[in-house]
């Protein structure tokens, strides 16, 4: 049964990663992506691929896993007796407030730090999402993994993650399913589903650029490296569509790219985006 969750798992990443390409506008890869979900969908038991169609019909996350007794997608304790069973991952089981199909968590090796930055600033729009300290003018970074890696040592040293290794090798993976770069500019890499925190981004610049992947081989220069919390996951797109509406203007970009400071970076991000990210 074990597998049969890690492939409804991944199969759910694609799903979800086909969404945010279609927010990426990276149509070359939503092609390729879709043949993968076929795939994978004719490799599940009939009744089940039913079933998680008709969930996802109604949820972007159609799988989430149980921690504690409480089902995550919904905040519902389940009955003691339904928890052990999903425990033993002998059968797949369905919420029963939600519907949403249900595994049992095996703890993460990806941990927030629950950082407090001045919580007495009422924090609005972008703000929420990040911090000064986690804007970096020049990247010494010269390929995407080096680039992620850099954003993640970020924010560990700033105390938002408490180590890197494991989100770079996972933030990686997401890049392998498809490249998160949209051309002109930006890019954004990211690790999704991880346990507690807030939804945080880094941003690093990269003057001459990196090769990130674009679909029309163009370099990033602005790279927003993100930790999504499992129960933020529907907000992220929401985020990303936002981030992407405020840096599609070329005189935008350039201005971002051109920071000299953090501090800098940081307040063009807030203006940039106030108009778009609420
Ligand atoms: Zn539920």
């Amino acid at each position: 049964m074990k597998k049969i969750i890690n492939h409804l798992i991944q199969l759910q990443e694609l799903c979800f990663a086909y969404s945010e390409q279609e927010v990426l506008q990276a149509k070359d890869h939503l092609e390729q992506l879709q043949q993968s979900i076929h795939s994978l969908e004719n490799g599940l038991p009939e009744d089940l691929s039913a079933i998680f169609k008709k969930v996802s019909n109604h949820y972007k996350l159609a799988i989430v896993p149980m921690i504690k007794g409480v089902c995550r997608g919904c905040g519902v304790r389940l009955p003691i007796s339904m928890a052990q069973e999903v425990e033993q991952a002998e059968k797949i089981f369905q919420c029963p407030n939600c519907a949403r199909i249900i595994y049992p968590y095996e703890g993460d090796k990806v941990k927030f730090k629950l950082h407090k930055d001045k919580p007495d600033i009422i924090k609005l729009g972008v703000m929420r999402f990040s911090s000064v300290r986690l804007m970096k003018p020049s990247l010494g970074a010269n390929t995407k993994e080096e680039a992620i890696g850099e954003l993640a040592k970020l924010m560990v040293t700033q105390g938002f993650i408490e180590e890197s290794k494991e989100f770079l090798e996972q933030a990686l993976n997401r890049e392998a399913m498809a490249s998160t770069a949209v051309g002109s500019d930006l890019a954004f890499p990211h690790v999704r589903g991880v346990e507690g925190g807030g939804l945080t981004f880094a941003i690093g610049l990269k003057k001459n650029g990196i090769k990130f992947g674009a679909t029309d081989r163009t370099l990033s220069r602005i790279i927003f490296f993100i930790i999504i919390p499992a129960a933020a996951s529907s907000f992220y797109l929401t985020l990303l569509s936002g981030l992407i509406q405020s840096f599609r203007n070329p005189e935008v970009r350039k201005s971002m790219i051109n920071s000299a400071t953090d501090k800098e970076m940081w307040l063009k991000l807030i203006k940039f985006t106030k108009d778009k990210i609420k």
